[in-house]
């Protein structure tokens, strides 16, 4: 019995493997494998970390909020407007509030972190208000490249497969201080960056100023009567020949930014424009128009997607 039911059995599924042998192969879903994540970053901004309005235990309380999730982020990118103000702030009170963002970081952050120049994270600029000459050894972007560890105010690195693109978007101005352009020498750079990097490398560009905004038209613009004017300070004015090198680099994927304190995402030739709202906010008063006191948790994939959300931590008004 036994052996009759094993030599029926080993007939049938003989004459289905010679049947299968005919059918068109069949590709089963679940068989697809998952992307992989490769990296899960944070992207805080525009902290302006000072003495006031108890700024330091917001940046504390957003710091050990990220880092004790279950799930946490390995690399913090720091998008800028560190300090609440240097650009037009005298010696002692820019040396304040950097040491209260050191001391911050180095007591309450355990992760690495990449950060970008902000527009009130260059000293002095503003001779004028800030009551510096331009001689000073510390002047104009030193004292943050110093505090930052960095030796230039633009960079990029890779990590994890994807290719990480660092920019200065503040260049002089002689009128307002500062305008939002890459100067000739790092856009040769950036040019010969991406040149140099593997097409299959996916790209993140970290700017603080937004390089192409949405949310600018209706948070920040002066409206006159059938024109709506977009401040040279609140966007990149070299969008256009930026947008035309990404479109010759496909694997550039993401831009992040702050500086609006918004937060706002832009799809545009197969580039995601993110824009974050503030670590402080409306400068710790409160929400930013709509935009809640935060940070942003981004999952970069290895084939060059990412998800990101952004997540407010509970910022309370101290008065
Ligand atoms: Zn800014």
């Amino acid at each position: 019995m036994t052996l009759h039911a094993t030599r029926r059995e080993m007939l049938k599924w003989t004459g289905l493997a010679a049947g299968a042998t005919l059918l068109p192969s069949v590709v089963i879903a679940d068989e697809v494998p998952p992307r992989k994540r490769v990296l899960r970053l944070a992207h805080l901004t525009d902290m302006h970390i000072q003495p006031e309005l108890a700024a330091a235990e917001g940046v504390t309380a957003c710091l050990h909020l990220l880092q004790s999730l279950a799930d946490g982020p390995e690399l913090i990118l720091s998008g800028g407007d560190t300090i609440m103000d240097s650009l037009a702030t005298p010696t002692d009170r820019t040396k304040l509030q950097w040491e209260l963002w050191t001391s911050t970081l180095k007591n309450n952050c355990s992760l690495r972190v990449e950060s970008c120049l902000g527009n009130h994270d260059i000293w002095g600029w503003d001779k004028k208000l800030s009551g510096t000459t331009g001689d000073e050894p510390e002047w104009g972007k030193k004292w943050a490249c110093d505090v930052f560890g960095i030796e230039r105010t633009f960079r990029s690195f890779d990590h994890a497969g994807w290719h990480f693109i660092v920019l200065d978007s503040m260049m002089p101005h002689d009128e307002t201080v500062y305008t939002a352009r890459l100067d000739d020498a790092q856009w040769d750079w950036l040019q010969n960056d991406l040149a140099a990097t593997q097409p299959q490398a996916p790209v993140l560009v970290l700017s603080h100023i937004p390089i192409l905004s949405a949310c600018v038209l209706a948070g920040w613009s002066e409206i006159k009567p059938g024109d709506i004017t977009v401040s040279h300070q609140l966007m990149h004015t070299d969008v256009a020949r930026l947008r035309d090198l990404f479109w010759k680099h496909p694997n550039v994927k993401l831009c992040l930014s702050g500086h609006l304190h918004l937060r706002e995402r832009v799809e545009y030739n197969g580039v995601t424009y993110l824009c974050n709202g503030a670590v402080s906010g409306g400068w710790w008063k409160g929400d930013h128009q709509q935009t809640k006191a935060g940070y942003a948790v981004i999952d970069l994939f290895a084939d060059g997607t990412f998800e990101d959300q952004y997540l407010p931590y509970g910022w309370q008004v101290k008065v």
